[in-house]
């Protein structure tokens, strides 16, 4: 289980409900690295750092759907659209969307190898059989 960066500040300010509060608590006695993050959440705060996170969460700005990173991937959102998922995953920092769009990158990438190498193959098919 991870926490994004909007829980774990959420998770500060005691503004969770009990029952992920208590999850955040036992997680953090062997997570680490979980506690490493809050530890530089809370450093930031006392040096007055105030993180465009902790404004973004008190506004109640959601994250976008996974659906929505995916159009964005492919280029067919609108401007205004493309620039909140911009603001959300760079300048907030939601390590969950963040993921989601790595993950997304991913089965891109995979997905153009595959159409292009079938591209090929239909291609050199079709160059065969002109030969002939
Ligand atoms: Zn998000």
């Amino acid at each position: 289980m991870t926490y994004s960066q909007a829980q774990l500040e959420a998770y500060l300010d005691e503004d969770l409900d009990a029952g992920m509060m208590s999850n955040i608590e036992v997680a953090l006695r062997e997570d680490t690295q979980l506690l490493n993050s809050l530890s530089t959440i809370l450093s930031q705060r006392e040096s007055g750092v105030h993180s465009v996170g902790s404004v973004w969460r008190r506004a109640s700005i959601t994250c976008p759907s996974r659906e929505t990173i995916a159009d964005g991937l492919l280029g067919i959102l609108d401007d205004d659209y493309k620039d909140y998922i911009h603001f959300h995953i760079n300048e907030v920092g939601c390590r969950l969307c963040q993921a989601h769009l790595d993950d997304l990158t991913a089965q891109q990438e995979v997905n153009q190898e595959l159409s292009s190498s079938r591209r090929k193959r239909y291609f050199e098919s079709t160059a065969g059989y002109l030969k002939k």
